[in-house]
């Protein structure tokens, strides 16, 4: 385990990193859990102690409340453990302020940023609103077109923002390729990590720089809180650190004390969500209403050989589009379902679905793609959870019952 319990350090398997991660005797105490440390003031034996405090200001190194104490420094150690190739994470009140927090570490005014075309909305929003406030010019790239990506760097070229898969439209890049051409350009590779998490792929081995997750999704898994993280290597880090210090970004140890409890079951959730989400995948592909399955686990589905290729499992996310449908039908449609909720997020115990048109939030890539009909525009998200694969595949036929109706 962590710090002075029995370590003899040997390497460890990912399920054993997630269980023990984060668990020092001195955060812990006699108990498996870090209590929840609640505390602004700090305080100081005597005044010698103080100053001796000053000098040491970081994870581990109680001071105020603003930089942590062992309840957040548990949770950010478990992560740093289950990311290879991270020297620290920083933990960010929700999954948008790791991003921006992430962006800001590394962004100077004049800076590009190229961000992939099917980045998740708030990153859009984000590259074109704040960050041009601040004299960044973002410009979009096709993930799926590495060449296009190399012709997009310029001498201003500063960072580039990876989500992969897209957390709508699913398409998988070439991190590896893509990360690599980045590099030889000075430029600083950033992902948004959230579908597959470390454990599906270990971002900072395939050459990104700095890994952010929204917590909110796979690691807390239940729907009952919002956060962040950003991990890094040692020469990211303590610039990530910096700037979260700098803007003041703190996480409540009440959050962070559910989290780790999401994060020891992480694994086994991903796994029988995965298997499910697969499963009503490929029900899905054969039915009529439907034009397209997005799933990067599903043959077939964009980038799927590059998904086989370099991750080592998935979640229970993904997409498909309608076949020659209207959005009433839509509409009608999730309105039918009895299991899945209606609504954002995702990654929780519980299975959800939400309507989308890929085509309003893209700019540099055509949508629909070439090859499809003009019509396969109406996409559904399903987030699946930990229900009976069976009951949520039973749902869909009863809602696409319904969904014709009329
Ligand atoms: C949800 C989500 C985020 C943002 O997370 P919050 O914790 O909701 O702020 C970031 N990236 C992706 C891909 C997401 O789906």
């Amino acid at each position: 385990m962590s710090g002075d319990r029995k370590d003899s350090g040997k390497p460890k398997g990912i399920a054993t990193r997630l269980a023990e991660g984060g668990r020092r005797l001195e955060w812990t105490m006699p108990v498996v859990n870090p209590p929840v440390w609640r505390g602004s003031t700090h305080l100081f034996a005597n005044d010698a102690e103080r100053e001796k405090a000053l000098g040491k200001i970081g994870d581990g190194q109680f001071f105020y409340g603003r930089h942590g104490s062992p309840t957040q420094w548990a949770l950010s150690e478990a992560l740093t453990e289950i990311e290879p190739g991270a020297a620290g994470t920083v933990l960010y009140p929700s999954g948008v302020a790791a991003i921006a927090g992430a962006l800001m570490a590394v962004l100077r005014p004049g800076d590009v940023l190229l961000v992939t075309d099917n980045a998740y909305d708030p990153s859009r929003a984000m590259a074109t609103g704040l960050l041009t406030d601040f004299g960044v010019e973002a410009r979009f790239f096709d993930p799926m077109d590495t060449d296009g990506f190399a012709a997009a760097i310029c001498e201003r070229t500063r960072a580039v923002l990876f989500e992969n898969p897209g957390s709508l439209t699913m398409e998988v890049c070439d991190v590896p390729a893509l990360t690599a051409i980045a590099r030889e350009h000075g430029v600083i590779s950033l992902i948004d990590n959230t579908w597959a998490s470390p454990i599906g792929f270990p971002a900072l081995e395939r050459g990104c720089d700095i890994a952010i997750m929204s917590l909110t999704k796979h690691v807390g898994g239940h729907s009952d809180l919002l956060l962040g993280s950003a991990s890094a290597g040692a020469k990211y880090y303590p610039r990530l650190k910096r700037t979260a210090q700098a803007l003041g970004q703190v996480v409540s140890p009440d959050d962070a004390a559910l989290a780790l409890r999401g994060l020891r079951t992480m694994k086994v959730r991903l796994e029988q969500s995965t298997r499910s989400a697969l499963a009503i995948a490929e029900w899905l592909k054969a039915r009529p209403e439907v034009a397209h399955v997005l799933c990067p686990p599903l043959p077939g589905s964009p980038g799927h050989e590059i998904w086989a290729r370099d991750f080592t499992g998935g979640c229970g996310l993904f997409t498909f589009i309608l076949e020659g449908r209207t959005p009433q039908h839509r509409s009608r449609f999730v309105d039918a379902l009895e299991h899945f909720g209606i609504g954002y997020s995702w990654g929780g115990y519980e299975s959800l679905a939400l309507p989308f048109d890929p085509e309003s939030i893209r700019t540099d890539s055509p949508w629909p793609p070439a090859g499809w009909n003009e019509g396969d525009r109406l996409g559904i998200r399903l987030s699946i959870g930990l229900e009976d694969t069976n009951d949520l595949i039973a749902d869909c036929e009863q809602a696409f019952a319904i969904m014709d109706t009329e």
